[in-house]
């Protein structure tokens, strides 16, 4: 048997998706919400895989630093990356297009290098309640 713990947390951001065909293309944002599948190889003295804070706490974190209140832009977005620096805007720069599936992705390794002692199974983003891409 194997237990997972599934902590959500969200965040707010702004994006847009490089080269789509509708109306992603314009700059626009989402109440992202984020859920993380945690393991452990057994769990601790008192019955858990990790207390869900840490999770909060660790990726979490990261998230609130990094990509909350901030506008996710595509490393060859420039203009709109100059754009929102002049305007003093947070920019969160990603080496691909801000989709959710590249932000799982990346979760997905950020959460993995912050809980290391544990298994990170997937991270799930849902840029609206029934639009998710899961990373695993
Ligand atoms: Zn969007």
């Amino acid at each position: 048997m194997r237990t997972i713990i599934i902590r959500r947390l969200e965040f707010d951001a702004g994006h847009r998706v490089l080269g789509h065909e509708g109306k992603c293309r314009h700059p626009h944002g989402h109440r992202y919400a984020v859920e993380i599948e945690v393991s452990a190889p057994e769990l601790d003295s008192i019955g858990r895989v990790i207390d869900f804070s840490i999770v909060k706490e660790l990726l979490g974190g990261w998230i609130d630093e990094n990509l909350d209140h901030a506008f996710l832009v595509s490393v060859e977005d420039e203009p709109l990356a100059e754009a929102l620096h002049s305007v003093g805007s947070n920019v969160y720069t990603m080496m691909n297009n801000p989709t959710a599936e590249n932000i799982a992705a990346l979760l997905l390794l950020k959460a993995t290098d912050l809980l290391r002692d544990l298994m990170v199974e997937s991270v799930t983003v849902y840029e609206t309640p029934n639009c998710r891409a899961v990373a695993r």
